[in-house]
């Protein structure tokens, strides 16, 4: 019997069976997914989520996938790709975004209205979803800066909520107990400002990621948190380790605090080689990296 029989008939043209994450991860590796869904309305995701509360099926909710490394033997369940929840409005100083926007077209948007406050976030590649969850940013900018409050469904109870940004503990590359809820959309408070100088910022970050970072390989971003009062490239580059690779997979020569996928690397090699920065950089340093990027499946 086909377990996923009555997704198949709810989600008719949502839907991909056996697609492999290699094929839509940054990373370009990871394995089978049973069944990948894209819900298009609350509707679709009440469902969806009765229907795994029902049946105990496992699911994994994902944006842009372009955090994740999802394992090689891929995913017994269902992913919920959020690309086609992507409404936005902009309401004066405020933003709504649903959570499968993406990121950076926000960010496009926010600057063309001269809108101002998270400009030096521009080029993250991620969804408006996956940057409330992470807490996304760069350059001294993160997403919690502007972010009024946020529309979710309880995974618990599946009732609808929103939460106001105090009463959320959040830091750096961090959201306390964000891990039950669907993130529907965020609410953006931005501040009015020259639409030219941040046309001119917002070009200027652009540039500085396209010259720092190996963007002509598939990555995930930075592998690493960055740990107190210090930097994980920087680490990582003064523990000798700038193009240690495992397989197919390396330590990039150009920004250390990235791991590439250089020729053909599998999510096990990607692996082994955060595993072996991590035991190396506490060898000589002390200092235990914690892991940004998140493992889906089992490694
Ligand atoms: C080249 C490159 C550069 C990058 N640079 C940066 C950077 O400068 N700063 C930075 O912070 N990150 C960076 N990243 C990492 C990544 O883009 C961000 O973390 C981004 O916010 C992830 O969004 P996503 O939609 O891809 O999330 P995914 O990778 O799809 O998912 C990440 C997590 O969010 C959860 N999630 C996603 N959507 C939802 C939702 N609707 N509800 C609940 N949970 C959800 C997933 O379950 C998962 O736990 C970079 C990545 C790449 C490839």
């Amino acid at each position: 019997m086909d377990k996923y029989i009555e997704i198949k008939k709810r989600f008719i043209g949502k839907f991909f069976e056996d697609k492999f994450a290699k094929e839509f991860t940054s990373y370009k590796v990871g394995g089978k997914i049973d069944i990948i869904v894209y819900p298009e309305s609350t509707g679709d995701l009440i469902w969806l989520f009765e229907f795994i509360k029902k049946t105990g099926i496992k699911y994994f909710i994902c944006g842009n996938s372009t955090n994740i490394l999802v394992s090689d033997n891929g995913f017994c369940g269902v992913f919920i790709k959020t690309e086609r929840i992507k409404n936005i409005e902009v309401d004066g100083l405020i933003i709504r975004a649903q959570s499968g926007f993406l990121w950076d077209d926000m960010i496009r948007i926010a600057v063309n209205n001269g809108l101002d406050g998270l400009v030096k976030t521009s080029y993250i590649p991620g969804s408006v979803g996956g940057a409330v969850r992470m807490n996304a940013g760069a350059f001294g900018e993160e997403t919690f800066d502007c972010l009024e409050s946020v529309d979710v469904i309880d995974l618990n109870n599946l009732e609808f909520k929103t939460l106001k940004k105090k009463d959320i503990v959040y830091g750096y590359r961090y959201v306390r107990d964000i891990e039950n809820f669907f993130i529907l959309s965020g609410e953006f408070r931005f501040r009015k400002s020259d639409k030219e100088e941040l046309l001119n910022l917002r070009n200027e970050i652009i540039k500085k990621r396209i010259e720092k970072q190996p963007l002509d390989y598939p990555s995930a971003g930075s592998v690493f948190k960055r740990p107190l009062n210090n930097y994980a490239s920087k680490l990582i580059d003064e523990c000798g380790l700038k193009g240690l690779s495992v397989g197919g997979a390396m330590v990039s020569k150009k920004h250390c605090g990235f791991i590439i996928n250089y020729n053909n690397a599998t999510a096990s090699d990607i692996y082994s080689l955060i595993k072996k920065v991590r035991e190396i950089v506490y060898n000589k340093t002390g200092i235990e990296l914690e892991l940004e990027q998140v493992l889906v499946g089992e490694f």
